[in-house]
C-alpha cells in the first residue's frame, strides 16, 4: 500500500507496508544505531500510526568523533520528524570490558553476539522502566548482520521483564533495504564506513591495505557525495 502522509516539520511519509506490532501494541522503543539503518523504519512506523520513541544506546562505536556524529546524525533525523529521541550513555569502558578476550573474533562472531546483547539489555531496561510493551531495532536492516543472531539476542533481552516483546519483523522485506539507501540520499546521511567498534574499524582497514586503498577517514564520506 502507497499512501502519503503530511507529518509535522518532516516532508511527506510515504507508507510502503502495512505493519502489525505484537498484540496489536501501538507503542515502540526502537534501539537505533544509526540514521541510514534507522531511517526507513522510523518513516514506515510513523506512517502506521505506531507511537516511536527513539533508544541511542552504542557503547560499541569507536572513536568518539564517529560516535558523535552518527548520534547527531539520528538526533538530526529524529527532529525533523518529530519522534522523540533518548540518548543513553556511552558507558565505553562497559563495553571494552565485556569484550576482553574478543578482540580478532571476526564479523557475526560471539563479540557481536556481546555487542547485542549489551545494547539490547539496555533498551529492554529502559522499555521495562518506561512502560514500552514492545522494543524493536534498526540493526537487522542491514545485509551485512546476521538477522537471527539479531533477533535471538531481542529475545533473550526482552524475555527478562515481564510485560516487554521484542519484535523481529524483517525490516528488509518489501523493498525496505533499497529504501533505506534512498532515505540515507535524499536525506544526505553520514555514511559510516565500518560497523562500529575499535576491531571492526581495525579490521576493515586491514582489508583496505590488502586491496591497496586508503584507510578510513572519520567524518569525511557521506551519502550525498555518493551520489555525484
Ligand atoms: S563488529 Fe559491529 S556488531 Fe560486532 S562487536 Fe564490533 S561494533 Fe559490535
Amino acid at each position: 500500500m502507497n499512501l502519503t502522509l503530511q507529518q509535522d516539520g518532516a516532508s511527506d511519509i510515504v507508507k510502503h507496508i502495512d505493519l502489525e506490532v505484537p498484540h496489536n501494541e501501538k507503542r515502540v522503543l526502537m534501539h537505533s544505531c544509526c540514521a541510514p539503518c534507522a531511517g526507513e523504519l522510523m518513516e514506515q512506523m510513523l506512517a502506521n500510526g505506531i507511537d516511536l520513541t527513539i533508544f541511542f544506546y552504542n557503547p560499541n562505536i569507536h572513536p568518539k568523533r564517529e560516535y558523535e556524529i552518527r548520534k547527531n546524525e539520528n538526533i538530526r533525523f529524529a527532529e525533523k520528524m518529530g519522534i522523540p529521541f533518548i540518548d543513553a550513555d556511552y558507558d565505553v569502558q562497559n563495553w571494552f570490558t565485556r569484550a576482553r578476550g574478543m578482540e580478532r573474533e571476526p564479523e557475526r562472531g560471539v563479540r557481536c553476539t556481546m555487542c547485542f546483547d549489551m545494547r539490547f539489555e539496555r533498551t529492554a531496561l529502559y522499555a521495562y522502566e518506561h512502560g514500552f510493551p514492545v522494543i524493536t531495532s534498526s540493526l537487522g536492516i542491514s545485509r551485512w548482520k546476521n538477522m537471527e543472531q539479531i533477533n535471538d539476542c531481542g529475545e533473550r533481552a526482552a524475555e527478562h521483564y515481564d510485560g516487554v516483546s521484542y519484535w523481529t519483523y524483517n525490516w528488509r522485506k518489501e523493498g525496505g533495504g533499497a529504501r533505506m539507501y534512498d532515505i540515507a540520499k535524499r536525506e544526505a546521511f553520514y555514511a559510516q564506513q565500518y560497523c562500529g567498534c575499535i576491531f571492526s574499524l581495525r579490521d576493515t582497514n586491514e582489508w583496505r591495505e590488502s586491496r591497496g586503498r586508503e584507510k578510513i577517514e572519520i567524518g569525511e564520506t557521506w551519502y550525498e557525495q555518493k551520489l555525484t
